[in-house]
């Protein structure tokens, strides 16, 4: 998104639309930007800088990291700023600085829901549809037995 600065009024430009998905060049298989980018945004001049602040929405398409389903997730910037020192050019490019904000947004680990329940490790199922039918494995089984021994030794 580019600000053509010479055409901000005194009293600041409400800037309200939407970029392409383009815009977030992220070609990750498990992070997607598909649809529109929103903004509203309020444009100011201040003596020789600009600033900018305001929301900026899109829904991110990730991929659970547990069950693997892929899911949309609403990124919100709710305090997007902005603030760059002028120096006679006509327009500022806002881009790289939304892309920044919203990647900031993203989880650390995405979850398609808090609880959920992810694969079994044997047979691979989705355990949010249900329990399947593995029977827990040696590893199991051998601290099941470390802990009935714990439990004699006191
Ligand atoms: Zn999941
Ligand atoms: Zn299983």
């Amino acid at each position: 998104m580019k600000i053509n600065v010479k055409c901000i009024p005194p009293d600041g430009e409400t800037l309200a639309g939407s970029d392409p998905s383009s815009i977030m060049e992220l070609e990750e298989p498990d992070t997607r930007f598909e649809h529109d980018v929103e903004y509203e945004l309020l444009a100011q001049l201040q003596g020789n800088a600009l600033l900018v602040t305001g929301q900026l929405r899109t829904p991110a398409t990730l991929r659970c990291s547990r069950c693997l389903r892929v899911f949309d997730f609403p990124v919100r910037v709710d305090q997007f700023v902005f603030h760059q020192e002028l120096h006679g050019e006509d327009f500022v490019d806002l881009t790289t600085n939304m892309r920044e904000d919203i990647i900031l947004e993203l989880p650390q680990r995405a979850l398609c829901a808090e609880g959920c329940k992810g694969l079994c490790p044997h047979c691979g199922k989705d355990l949010n549809k249900g329990s399947c039918r593995c029977k827990p494995s040696e590893g199991d089984l051998r601290w099941h037995a470390l802990d009935n021994l714990k439990l004699k030794l006191k």
